[in-house]
């Protein structure tokens, strides 16, 4: 870690970045001095001769970890020996990595990193929202063009149909197509249809994803015989009775046997081994076999894969334009969910991942060839301890009942005259109200102040904040009110925005009910904000950095290392880790991985 530590860069403090402006200085005057004084005229042919454009990465590899908050890095890498260490010791580790906006959800960070974009600019403000035209939810990735359909890998005959229409800007793979001239090919994989295609983009050589039980697209991406091949000899189902096992000694996990407020998925106690057989007594794979099987090591194994097979069939990073990958591992997020960020589940999905990263790379390094390809790995948002565990600390921790807060807008509005019910639906943060309704209201400020109480009374309430406050981005805000802000989104986003206080969970349960899951997120605490961010490979300055980033900076940098230009201006290249062209890569020790 020596080596690491020279490498510290802190950004944001005047002496420093004073130092900085004078070392560029005196580079220029280096290069002055001798002109001026002995050196005779270039001869002309000499002077005409171009310089060379600079080199550009073979492969963007784009990695995704759902909900994998930023101190499971800090905590596990001791017990890591693969592709997540290799990151760490090889690569450039962002160690105060945060998203600034409060909606920290599955689509939103995954547009984020694709785009280096906020929801502000992007749109996808949220796995789903309330669509006001339609008067129904309608998740970020559904199209409503009737041309538009699912297609299945190997004869499976999914429903619906998922694009990227939504997202309001182009993601960076395809700024790199279109900027290149379409010598791109971008290819992109996750469990999920909001992950896989916000990484891709509007269109793409192959993005897909899982549902119900096979690997399926949409009409509007290219389908690949390689995909076809392996949804057919490696189905997921070809996983069925087997058992996920501790990896490590016993000894070596940090939390108990059984994580507190936990709710294992269907077919599963709080307690390993996890047997992968769905419902006790079925002989074939069922729908809680393929909860069980998401929530499994096997399926990051499979998506691992795929990813290999991709590079192969492809040839990614061997033809003449740089080529784009991405996987966006979604187990994390389901395991995460179920057992909660304190559990024995997270830290050895941790270790399996570790491990299929490491064959990825290797595979990388074989076929792509090392440097030659550049790696970045984030998340898209962390997690909230399950609230049942945190308030065992003492701390003012709890479950914020959204039903009951819907309730309350109700009874404060019961006397006025406003419709039955006045409340279209509360969905994470976000109040949207029947029509005219918010209109209405923003013209009586007696009701508004009503409901502004009875919402912010309300158990685990630290603040609501009207969409007047937020539009527009305003120069004047609290962190927490700026938060809001970069995830307002006009027509998409509510009109009326709840902030929890801190450790309190947001939730839909109806009361009286069990919570289907353990714990969640998409929230403006750190908790949920902060997030890895590891740069590794071609023209990245290994080292750890501790200046405050957020995701977003991703699409920047790749933009830089390509040589394109991103529209939007939210994130910024992290400059502090792109090697000048000058800087030789420093000779290392390679990590050994797991599985060579
Ligand atoms: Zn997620």
């Amino acid at each position: 870690m020596a080596k690491a530590l020279n490498a510290f860069v802190w950004k944001g403090i005047p002496f420093q970045l004073g130092m900085i402006a004078a070392a560029f200085f005196l580079a220029g005057s280096i290069s002055l001095v001798p002109r001026t004084a002995a050196q005779t005229p270039r001869p002309r042919a000499a002077a005409a001769k171009a310089s060379p454009a600079p080199a550009k990465p073979k492969l963007v590899v784009l990695l995704v970890v759902d909900q994998m908050r930023a101190d499971y890095v800090d905590k596990f890498l001791g017990q890591w020996s693969g592709g997540l260490k290799r990151l760490v010791e090889e690569g450039a580790w962002f160690r105060d990595a945060a998203y600034p906006y409060a909606a920290t959800e599955t689509c939103v960070g995954h547009a984020t990193i694709s785009t280096g974009a906020f929801p502000a600019t992007h749109g996808m403000v949220a796995n789903a929202w309330w669509d006001r035209k339609e008067q129904k939810m309608v998740t970020c990735t559904s199209d409503p063009d009737p041309s538009v359909k699912n297609i299945g890998y190997a004869g499976a005959t999914p429903k619906g149909a998922d694009t990227a229409w939504r997202m309001a800007v182009p993601s960076f793979a395809e700024e790199l197509k279109f900027q290149t001239g379409g010598a791109t090919r971008i290819v992109t994989f996750s469990l999920k249809a909001r992950a896989a295609l916000t990484m891709a983009g509007h269109k793409a050589d192959a993005a897909t994803w899982f549902d119900g039980g096979a690997w399926v697209t949409s009409t509007v991406y290219g389908t690949q015989p390689f995909i076809e091949e392996q949804a057919k000899s490696h189905p997921a189902k070809a996983d069925f009775g087997k058992t996920w096992v501790l990896s490590l000694p016993e000894k070596e996990y940090w939390y108990g046997e059984k994580a507190l407020g936990a709710v294992p998925p269907e077919g599963w106690d709080l307690t390993f081994p996890h047997p992968l057989r769905g419902k006790s007594s079925v002989s074939e794979p069922d729908s809680a076999f393929y909860e069980q099987w998401a929530s499994s090591p096997y399926a990051d194994t499979a998506l691992t894969e795929l990813a290999e097979k991709a590079v192969d069939a492809l040839n990614l990073g061997k033809a003449a334009g740089t080529d784009f990958l991405a996987v966006s591992y979604s187990s994390v997020d389901y395991i995460g969910h179920e057992f909660g960020p304190r559990s024995r589940e997270i830290q050895d999905i941790l270790v399996r991942l570790d491990k299929d990263l490491g064959n990825l790379f290797a595979h990388l390094d074989q076929k792509v060839g090392r440097g030659n390809y550049v790696v970045a790995l984030s998340a898209d948002h962390g997690v909230v301890p399950i609230p049942e565990d945190m308030q065992k600390t003492g701390a003012d921790a709890g479950v914020l009942h959204l039903p009951e807060v819907q309730q309350r807008i109700e009874i404060a509005l019961e006397s006025l005259n406003y419709p039955k019910p006045s409340v279209a639906r509360i969905t994470g943060s976000d109040v949207y109200f029947a029509p005219d309704v918010y209109k209405k209201l923003q013209a009586d400020s007696n009701a508004m102040s009503y409901v502004l109480v009875a919402i912010g009374t309300a158990p685990g309430v630290a603040a609501v904040y009207r969409a007047e406050e937020l539009r527009d981005r305003p120069a004047t805000q609290t962190p927490t009110l700026r938060a809001f802000a970069l995830s307002y989104f006009p027509g998409r986003s509510g009109d009326l925005f709840i902030l929890p206080k801190p450790y309190w969970l947001l939730d839909t349960t109806p009361a009286g009910k069990p919570r289907s899951y353990g714990t969640g997120h998409g929230v403006p605490y750190n908790y949920d904000q902060h997030v890895p961010v590891l740069l590794m490979g071609f023209g990245i300055q290994p080292g750890q950095y501790f200046q405050p980033i957020t995701p977003a900076d991703i699409a920047p940098t790749f933009a830089a290392l390509c040589g394109i230009t991103l529209s939007s201006r939210d994130g910024h290249p992290l400059a502090e880790a792109l090697r000048h062209p000058s800087q030789k890569t420093a000779a290392r020790k390679p990590v050994p991985t797991a599985n060579p």
